[in-house]
């Protein structure tokens, strides 16, 4: 079976509604503003964007917070360059559009009910399976609920998550809630790349462990 390309399925999407001259409207989830940082200076040009932020999987509230106000600050810097057409040092154009935010409620026990029984799985496995789709399905619930075009999230940049993995559990959440969900693999491109570098540019709060407890607990372990 041949590999499917995502992002140029992708651009089959974006090529499509431009010829039509229309700009559809994405639900994105989003992880944090590191892995953000790409794909919304690619998506903004493309889609009106609106970011869910919905990480129930994040352990401890204090860091939901930290990094949902970093997720802010850099919607706040990439709407001033709209407003003000300022794009210096941006992979970005006059036609970016402005990102809207979708604000999401924090529930951690939600997703360790979710995960009940696999909290011993190494990062990659069965229990992120559970994470993304706990994830995504509250992504296209709300995407049907809000009318939009179509929902994806940014999980796909991150080098350490299965492209193929997670396209699928968007494409069954789609259909589950009549939605579409937007095939994506950011990473690809030099996506993941680009992160760095604007992580960088904006001195963006990087995290060293993905999100739940065990992964914090995992990062701790190599550390020692
Ligand atoms: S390691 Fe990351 S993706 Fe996996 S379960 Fe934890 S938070 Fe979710």
């Amino acid at each position: 079976m041949n590999k499917r390309n995502y992002m140029k399925e992708l651009e089959a999407v974006t090529e499509e509604f431009k010829a039509e001259g229309k700009t559809p409207r994405l639900l994105l989830q989003v992880c944090c503003a590191p892995c953000s940082s790409h794909c919304l200076e690619y998506l903004r040009e493309h889609f009106l964007v609106t970011v869910f932020y919905y990480n129930p999987n994040i352990s401890e509230q204090a860091e939901f917070e930290k990094r949902k106000e970093e997720e802010l600050r850099l919607i706040r810097e990439y709407n001033r360059q709209v407003r003000e057409q300022d794009f210096s040092g941006m992979h970005s154009t006059p036609s970016a559009h402005l990102i809207e935010v979708m604000d999401c409620p924090y529930d951690n026990e939600k997703y360790e009910e979710a995960v009940r029984g696999l909290e011993e799985c190494p990062e990659g496995g069965d229990r992120c399976g559970v994470c993304f789709r706990l994830r995504l399905r509250e992504t296209a619930r709300a995407a049907a609920e809000g009318g939009f075009d179509y929902f994806t999230t940014t999980l796909t940049i991150s080098p350490l998550k299965n492209a193929d993995r997670l396209n699928a559990i968007g494409e069954e959440a789609a259909a589950e809630f009549g939605t579409a969900f937007l095939p994506s693999d950011f990473k690809k491109r030099d996506g993941y790349k680009r992160s760095i570098e604007l992580s960088s540019q904006f001195g963006l709060y990087r995290q060293n462990y993905c999100g739940c407890k065990y992964s914090r607990r995992a990062a701790k372990q190599e550390q020692q």
